[in-house]
């Protein structure tokens, strides 16, 4: 018995080695680029992170004033991230003017918002938060541009924007 459960640890131990072997440069490329390690940060964490008004928006769901957000006219070349936690959330390239003050993307880059269905104003619309820190970024409606039909209406408050 003894003898097979240590057999059977040497096999484990020997396994996690050549997992750990394989998927270290996945792991690497985890924290930039994929949302395989969620954060979990209380409530104070978040306080002490963030300005009043970005955890208003995104821990408490909030939203900010109609073209009250600088990024509303940004058109240069870059990336948009989280304001939470800095995950890469959308491309200038998927950027548009919706005229609604907000900015505005037709898509998102791949993997990098969740949704969910939030009934605050009855009629039922769909929230989408980061993946990654699940920080509350805006709302998707269905009246977007092609080729997806999609507006993600975005809050400045959360986004960070990273010229190229
Ligand atoms: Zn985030």
């Amino acid at each position: 018995m003894n003898q097979f459960l240590s057999r059977r640890s040497f096999i484990l131990i020997l396994t996690m080695s050549i997992l750990k072997i394989i998927f270290k440069p996945i792991q690497v490329l985890a924290s930039s680029l994929t949302p395989k390690e969620k954060w979990n940060l209380s409530k104070d964490e978040w306080k002490s992170r963030l300005s009043p008004e970005s955890y208003y928006i995104l821990r408490e769901e909030g939203t900010e004033r109609a073209f009250s957000s600088q990024l509303n006219n940004e058109k240069r070349k870059g990336v948009f991230h989280c304001a939470g936690c800095d995950f890469p959330l959308f491309l200038s390239d998927q950027k548009y003017d919706s005229g609604t003050g907000w900015p505005s993307f037709w898509d998102s880059i791949k993997g990098s918002v969740e949704t969910k269905v939030d009934f605050k104003l009855i009629v039922p619309r769909t929230e989408y938060h980061c993946s990654r820190c699940g920080g509350h970024q805006g709302h998707v409606f269905n009246d977007g541009p092609l080729p997806t039909g999609k507006r993600f209406c975005n809050n400045g408050l959360a986004l960070t924007f990273v010229p190229d």
